[in-house]
């Protein structure tokens, strides 16, 4: 199985993301039991379902997270899980904007500054002030 294979919070089966969907109930302006399931495994009280497809990219998992920010959650445990769960589709550690940084840190270059560019004042007095606390 690999790093990034959801699993079902129903039947523990492996779960692909085009056939997930996050559940929760709604109630009284307070949300609970969150769960990543099949579509046909949602449990069946839930009053809200949202297909996963549309959470893994990363405006639709911030929408989704601004969503649940300032709501009243009853247990956060859950919720948690998923966006854990769902956060390695969204920012995978292999994309091509990490690799490039990488690449860049390999011969000692900062991806998006240009080699020979020199901190700014701020920056150096920045980074002085870290030095000067050690
Ligand atoms: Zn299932």
């Amino acid at each position: 199985m690999a790093e990034y294979d959801l699993v079902c919070d129903a039947c523990h089966e492996p779960l692909a993301t085009e056939d997930a969907v996050i559940s929760w109930t709604a109630r009284d302006g307070a949300e609970s039991g969150f769960a990543l399931t099949h579509a046909a495994h949602a449990p069946a009280g839930a009053t809200e379902k949202l297909a996963v497809r549309g959470v893994v990219s990363p405006n639709g998992y911030l929408r989704f997270v601004n969503e649940r920010v300032g709501s009243r959650i009853a247990d956060t445990e859950p919720l948690r899980a998923i966006l854990s769960a769902l956060a390695p589709f969204v920012m995978r550690p292999d994309n091509p904007t990490e690799m490039d940084s990488m690449r860049a840190a390999s011969f000692g270059a900062r991806l998006g500054v240009k080699p020979g560019t020199q901190p700014s004042a701020l920056a150096g007095g920045a980074q002085e002030k870290q030095e000067g606390g050690k």
